[in-house]
């Protein structure tokens, strides 16, 4: 086994060379090796990074909408070439399977491209002689400093969903990485520099709860974007809102399937194997409660067995359908919820707490998992698990399975499958929750959309890119103006009147 690598901030453009006070170890979660340590920041270095980053911003405010663009539309161009590269990296840190790695690249290159359309998106508004020879518009300008804290189950793709806008807006950015799987961020960092971003208009700060804490005070970080935990989300927003910043908090999920007895079954066992145990369910779109309306149940559940019986768990790098879960300790919280199921009172359909894996050394795995008969109150429905088990709550009627999700305290995504359209469509209108699928199990918006849930699954009120992106990265200013001439003299102290 060779040394773990290090891995550090990128501070100004270049990796950071001064020495770390606090480290954590990096895993290959397919094998079970400690791959790297990564530098947590001090308070000290984050703030040194953020006053850095407000000086590159003084400058790239004035870069004009053409220069801004240019970079943008280079650094499109870099990840696209190097898409398959960066995959790898998140494959060794985060151990989803490449094929997935690289669809999460992708769907991260979406919002860079988005972002290229900027000086449309930056657009102001006129209106020409609004009182006599007064001319009124208004502009979006960018905030300053601002930082995005991203979770580790999306190293690539939930940064993109701000960087690229932030940066486009005209914004400096200081992003925090997860700690757990950092190296990927960082490789998509660096092409910002290649594709000719100035130096500390996006610094990268390695680290945990103290470099957080550091961004959530610091006095000028005027907006924070964080996904992760609900309970960490909201105690961003809390402290950072406190702390006088604009903050978007997206948090964790507990999404539901709702399949009514005129659904294809075999197309919703399919959507759910796929959107249940892809990524080993770290996905904050995974089904975890499969909704289903009576008399279907029994006939679901067979089909959905089988298919399990057909994946293959092991290395992402050995073309599995599944990989490992991201460390030994997620792993085993995980697991627990096999036996807490059981002791619950749930039916274990398919046991994945033991199995072979196509893997080499000791990794973090876990096959999928299929409970059946499981109600609100076991804490395989009330938890989000955020792994590769899949729960089937059983109802009588459409009521009742609509009853059961809009009373979850998540609403981040959920979907339908059914062939009635009228069904569709009643459930898109009734259901509360941000993001809702009609036969599509994993409704993640396209880029030009924007992406969040609601209740706990966001604290705040933009959600990530599309046009709430370019919103929450900038702020309104609406400029009256009249050019004088002699004719506008005179004193009137009244309150300014159209005419
Ligand atoms: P996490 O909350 O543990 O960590 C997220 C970020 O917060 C990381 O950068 C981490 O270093 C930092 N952090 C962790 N504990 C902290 C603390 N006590 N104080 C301050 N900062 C802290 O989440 P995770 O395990 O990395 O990611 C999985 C979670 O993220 C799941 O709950 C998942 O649903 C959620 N998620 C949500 C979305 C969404 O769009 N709503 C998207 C992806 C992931």
């Amino acid at each position: 086994m060779s040394d773990p690598r290090r891995i550090t901030h990128l501070i100004d453009g270049r990796p950071w060379q001064g020495t770390a006070e606090r480290t954590a170890p990096v895993f290959n979660p397919a094998t079970g090796e400690q791959s790297g340590t990564v530098d947590l920041a001090s308070a000290e270095l984050v703030g040194a990074a953020v006053t850095s980053a407000k000086t590159a911003w003084q400058q790239w405010r004035s870069t004009s909408l053409a220069k801004r663009t240019q970079v943008l539309f280079a650094f499109r161009q870099l990840l696209h070439e190097r898409k398959e590269e960066i995959a790898a990296l998140v494959t060794a840190e985060h151990g989803k399977v490449l094929a997935d790695a690289v669809g999460e690249v992708t769907r991260g290159l979406e919002v860079a491209e988005f972002a290229c359309g900027i000086p449309h998106l930056l657009k102001g508004g006129f209106t020409e002689n609004a009182s006599t020879a007064v001319d009124v518009h208004s502009v979006r300008q960018p905030l300053g400093v601002v930082a995005v804290i991203s979770p580790f189950n999306f190293p690539v793709m939930v940064p993109m969903w701000f960087v690229p806008l932030a940066i486009a807006c005209g914004n400096a950015v200081v992003l925090k990485p997860s700690e757990k799987d950092p190296s990927a961020t960082l490789a998509m960092a660096a092409l910002w520099q290649e594709a000719g971003l100035p130096d500390g208009v996006l610094q990268v700060v390695c680290g945990d709860k103290e470099a957080v804490d550091a961004l959530l005070t610091h006095e000028d970080v005027a907006a924070v974007s964080f996904v992760g935990s609900t309970p960490v989300a909201r105690y961003v927003y809390e402290t950072g809102t406190a702390h006088g910043k604009r903050v978007q908090a997206l948090g964790g999920a507990k999404n539901h399937m709702l399949v009514l007895p005129d659904a294809d079954l075999d197309l919703a066992a399919d959507a759910a194997v796929n959107a249940g145990f892809g990524s080993a369910g770290e996905r904050c779109m995974a089904v975890s409660a499969l909704v289903a309306v009576e008399p279907v149940a029994d006939e679901l559940v067979a089909k959905i067995t089988e298919r399990m019986g057909g994946l293959r768990t092991g290395d992402g790098t050995r073309g599995c359908d599944m990989g490992p879960l991201v460390t030994r300790q997620h792993r085993d919280k995980v697991a627990s919820y096999v036996s807490a199921g059981v002791e619950a009172g749930a039916k274990l359909v398919v046991d994945g707490s033991t199995g072979e894996f196509d893997a080499d050394g000791d990794g973090f795995f876990l096959a999928p998992t299929l409970f059946d008969h499981v109600r609100p109150g076991m804490p395989v429905y009330d938890d989000e698990i955020f792994g590769p088990v899949l729960s089937v709550v059983r109802v009588a009627s459409y009521d009742e399975g609509l009853r059961l999700i809009n009373a979850n305290p998540y609403g981040n995504g959920t979907s339908i499958f059914t062939n009635d359209g009228g069904a569709a469509r009643r459930f898109q209108y009734e259901v509360e929750v941000g993001m809702v699928g009609v036969n599509v199990p994993i409704p993640v918006p396209v880029s030009y959309f924007s992406f969040g849930g609601w209740k706990n699954s966001l604290f705040g009120d933009a959600h990530a890119h599309g046009t709430e992106g370019v919103h929450f990265f900038t702020r309104g200013k609406v400029i009256t103006s009249r050019w004088l001439d002699p004719s506008h003299g005179g004193i009137n102290l009244g309150f300014p009147q159209n005419d």
